[in-house]
This record gives C-alpha cells, structure tokens and sequence, in this order.
C-alpha cells in the first residue's frame, strides 16, 4: 500500500474531502505517510529498525573478522533487549536544554619580537616525521629599531 501510495493517511483522506490532514497525536503535524511512519513518537519500531541495523552489521563484522564467532541464536531477543536497554537509559536521561556559553577565540597570535614561531598540526603519516604549517619570524622590526640606534 506504500508502494502504491494507498495508504490511507489523513493527508490523503483530506485530499480526498474527508477530515483534516492533522495527526491525532501530535497535533501540529501533517499525518503523512512518512510522518506515520518515520516522524511521529508513536513509530515506535524506527528505534527497532536502527537497533537491528546495527547489529545486525556488527554481527556481519564480527563474522568476517574472527572465524570462531557465531551469531547469536535469538537475535530477534538479542535486538528487543538493546532496545528496552535504549528506553531505559532515555527514560532516565537528564536532558540539559541550556548552558551558558564561554566563547573563547582560539587562533593564531603574533610573536613577540624577537621570537620565532613555528606552528604545527600534529599531522605524521604512519609514524613518520610531522610537518609544520607555517613559520614566523619578527627580526625584521628588531633590525630597523637596532637601525636606528646606530
Ligand atoms: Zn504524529
């Protein structure tokens, strides 16, 4: 019915003349067939379906990479327990709507003169030697203020 966009949603059933095209549970969303089924809270399978997805690829992974790993039998058990698992921790969540906010400007400074500065990324390549991005040198102004003490 999906497939075939028949499923009968109340964005279709207003299109067709019947009723308003709200969801009944969330008020101030269309019932869409993508809202039915990926957006509204009562999808509740969606973290089913993203609990599976994952182990199941991390079964897969396990499988290709260790030969003596075996699948668990009841997978299907395995997957509902991560997800009660899931609710438990988001049941006991604390969510933090806002903290206040320390911005700190972090960039490149100028050195003092007579100071070299050499900057580097950490960037090395399988342990070799690291490169650097850039140098600076401020000897120039020291020169045309020793200049002038001559
Ligand atoms: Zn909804």
């Amino acid at each position: 019915m999906l497939y075939h966009g028949r499923l009968l949603t109340n964005l279709r059933k207003h299109k067709m003349g019947i009723g308003n095209p709200m969801c009944r549970f969330c008020h101030d969303e269309i019932e869409s067939e993508i809202h039915v089924l990926r957006d509204c809270p009562k999808a509740t399978w969606r973290d089913f379906w993203a609990t599976a997805c994952h182990a199941i690829w991390n079964w897969r992974n396990k499988e290709t990479h260790n030969d003596n790993y075996q699948r668990p039998l009841h997978a299907k058990n395995i997957i509902m327990s991560y997800v009660n698992y899931y609710h438990n921790v988001l049941a006991k969540s604390v969510i933090v709507i806002s903290q206040p906010r320390h911005l700190e400007e972090v960039g490149w400074k100028e050195p003092l003169i007579a100071w070299v500065k050499i900057n580097t990324n950490e960037a090395c390549k399988d342990g070799s030697i690291a490169g650097c991005g850039g140098l600076r040198v401020r000897l120039t102004l020291l020169f045309f203020r020793s200049k002038g003490h001559f």
